[in-house]
């Protein structure tokens, strides 16, 4: 029972058509699945600097309200110190005066490196919102190309495995049950082409023996990784 160097390289480039498909058809949900993610991602960023943004504000506007009503307290204070009844009354109003308005003017200092920081903190909102607004356009080109490249994939690989099918239907059955085993444990990596006289799936050494049964186009499996061997085609014989 002989089977020739051509259908073995053809039945080994189906394999490799397969394992190629399969991956794309595997690497797209991902591709869609990290795009999604970094989505994710940006809108908990967008999110957080929403919410921080507004903290400022909330604090900021607390440290103004504090300062209007320290303002009206002074105005009061200044009141009382032209009713004042004693020069010790005057005095101590005076000082009184002295200390608030001090204190007054830390906290407007406080109130403009806040209000600074809002205007950074409103930037840093504008920022994470335009990245999220491109992160999701990018996403949906993402998920539409996907979504067109496999339809496409899915009738490729369909195809492919009918051929696959008719290959597999071919091989002589004295070792058919053998390379069922391989080809389903180790898809294309079930079959290997000779380089030289080296397998080329492992890279170990044939045996004249094995070279001979080669070139009679007998059915060789590599002693060291089990892969179905051929020819290449310059050197094929029987083809
Ligand atoms: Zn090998």
């Amino acid at each position: 029972m002989s089977i020739t160097g051509t259908e073995l390289r053809d039945l080994h480039r189906i394999h490799k058509q397969l394992t190629d498909l399969r991956g794309r058809l595997d690497r797209g949900p991902k591709q869609v699945a990290a795009s999604a993610g970094a989505v994710r991602r940006m809108e908990m960023d967008a999110e957080q600097a929403k919410e921080t943004h507004q903290k400022a504000r909330v604090a900021s506007d607390g440290k103004q309200l504090q300062l209007r009503s320290r303002e009206a307290k002074l105005e009061d204070l200044k009141v009382k110190l032209n009713i004042a009844n004693s020069n010790k009354e005057f005095q101590a109003f005076k000082e009184q005066i002295a200390a608030d308005q001090q204190a007054n003017l830390v906290l407007e200092d406080e109130i403009l490196e806040s209000l600074e920081r809002i205007d950074q903190l409103a930037e840093k909102v504008n920022k994470s919102e335009t990245d999220l607004a491109a992160a999701r356009s990018e996403a949906d080109k993402v998920k539409a190309r996907v979504e067109g490249e496999q339809a496409n994939l899915d009738s490729e690989l369909a195809g492919v495995l009918s051929e696959l099918k008719v290959a597999e239907a071919n091989l002589p059955l004295e070792f058919k049950s053998n390379y069922d085993r391989v080809a389903r444990v180790r898809g294309e990596e079930a079959l290997a082409e000779v380089d030289g006289e080296v397998c080329g799936g492992c890279y170990q050494m044939l045996t004249p023996n094995m070279m001979n049964e080669l070139y009679m186009s007998r059915a060789v499996f590599c002693k060291s990784c089990g892969a179905l061997l051929y020819l290449s085609e310059s050197r094929g014989v029987g083809d």
